[in-house]
């Protein structure tokens, strides 16, 4: 019944609302070295300091968890709505086009700058929603608080801090991905694995091979080294395999060595099939070459086997599940290190609900040791759910549907976000469906117009739950 009143409010509080946006994108709040009483470094705490001053100066009482968090408050009753964003970004990168990642620009009715959709913009919207409701005197029964992080990006030390002081409100959402709610986040299995092996001479052999840069990553090269190899034969088998596998392959010989990169695409792991495997494409190939048998090639080739180039289901490894809420476990082997005496790798497994460390963890371990693989991780990260019917979820889906028009429903997602340690946390916005704002990459932008919803949307939430 506010409605009106609030669309009213945040569209003549626009250039304000960006203008404070615009203050806050200006600062780099990527993470820096640790000072004494800066855990995250010198940007971390100003982005925080101003944007408690921007809390201040609207009123609102605001709180410095020492530099870890700060929190602003609508008023002072009974915690009932905690919103949870973050004011550090990923360093600004190179490769921008329409400004620089810390000169922030309106262009095209977009903002475009480092943080501008992660998570600053998204944060200001909320810091709005709490204005318009407080400056149009509606009334609330319980309070909200917004809560300002500076540690998302590298490892959420800030929320475990915060969290050891205070409690969890009854409900929280987190305007740090997108809408309509994700609620439901898988869980993850990041498994580490070795072996050693007597070091073979006969020829042909593979002398090493190198792939993957971080675990979460869809790796993008692998290289492998060969010796008694024929160069012009491994550029013949690696052509006819181009295109089957996605991946491109460049063949050199120098001094008896025949080398082989291979080139793909990186990727989320969380989403393997976005992006183009070069370590299993590496491995295809190689399966196909004539090298003399050996342990070391036992093992690769048990790799090569359990987890195959285009398997994103882990069917191979034997640990295939799926069930409706969650939809399918999903695998990506991104780290391989092979030399002569040994190998190491890594491998990322998003978990559905009905995965668990007996079905998973464990079937891979017995698979691997089968296979003369030692698995050396013994814990995953459990999956996050909350009901897609309780009544906070369902006020959420129904602002969503009022200012968007387009049908509200739950996601679930493969990456962790911001409330996976949460009872009650969802992720709510603020990036509306196919909207590809290029969080983390070049020329990061949000979209004005889905600022401004977002921040009317929030305003809308707060009323239904703490009015
Ligand atoms: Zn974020």
């Amino acid at each position: 019944m506010y409605r009106e009143k609030i669309d009213r409010f945040i569209d003549a509080h626009r250039n304000e609302m960006l203008e404070d946006i615009r203050a806050l994108v200006a600062i780099d709040s990527a993470r820096g070295p640790e000072k004494p009483g800066m855990p995250y470094g010198e940007g971390c705490v100003r982005a925080l300091k101003e944007a408690l001053h921007l809390g201040e100066c609207y009123g609102f009482s605001v709180r410095n968890y020492d530099n870890y968090v700060g929190t602003i408050d609508l008023n002072e009753k009974e915690s009932q709505l905690d919103i949870l964003a973050h004011l550090d970004v990923v360093p600004g990168g190179d490769g921008w086009n329409v400004t620089t990642p810390f000169e922030p620009m309106e262009k095209g009715g977009r903002i475009y700058g480092r943080g501008t959709a992660d998570d600053k913009g998204p944060a200001v919207a909320a810091l709005y929603a709490m204005r318009a409701v407080r400056e149009l005197g509606i009334p609330l029964k319980k309070n909200v608080r917004l809560i300002l992080g500076t540690d998302e990006e590298c490892g959420s030390g800030d929320i475990a801090y915060y969290y050891g002081i205070e409690k969890e409100a009854p409900m929280t959402f987190s305007p740090d991905a997108q809408y309509p709610v994700i609620n439901l986040e898988k869980g993850l299995f990041q498994c580490n694995f070795s072996a050693e092996f007597a070091e073979s001479t006969a020829l042909p052999r593979m002398v090493s091979l190198e792939s993957g840069t971080k675990v979460n990553v869809v790796p993008a090269t692998a290289k492998a080294v060969f010796e008694g190899l024929k160069a012009g034969e491994c550029q013949t088998l690696a052509k006819a395999m181009e295109a089957e596998l996605g991946v491109r392959f460049e063949v050199t010989e120098e001094k008896g060595l025949v080398r082989i990169a291979a080139l793909g695409e990186n990727g989320h792991a969380s989403t393997p099939w976005k992006g183009k495997n070069a370590l299993t494409g590496l491995l295809s190939l190689i399966e196909s070459l004539p090298l003399a048998e050996c342990e070391q090639m036992k093992r690769v080739g048990a790799l090569g086997r359990l987890m195959p180039h285009g398997d994103w289901y882990g069917k191979a490894l034997g640990i295939a599940m799926e069930d409706a809420e969650s939809g399918p476990l999903t695998i990506t082997f991104s780290m391989l290190s092979v030399d002569g005496k040994g190998l190491k790798g890594a491998f990322d497994s998003r978990c559905p609900l009905c995965s668990n460390e007996e079905n998973t963890l464990q079937a891979v371990k017995r698979t691997m040791a089968e296979c003369g693989l030692c698995v050396h991780t013994d814990s995953m990260i459990p999956p996050h759910h909350v009901p897609g019917d309780s009544a906070f979820v369902k006020a959420l889906l129904c602002a969503y549907e009022c200012y968007t028009g387009q049908k509200g429903e739950c996601l679930s997602l493969g990456g962790l976000t911001y409330v996976h340690e949460l009872k009650n946390g969802v992720a709510f916005g603020a990036s509306m469906p196919g909207t590809e704002n290029h969080m983390h990459g070049p020329d990061e932008f949000a979209e004005i117009s889905e600022l401004l919803t977002s921040a009317k949307m929030f305003a809308q939430v707060i009323v239904t739950l703490c009015g």
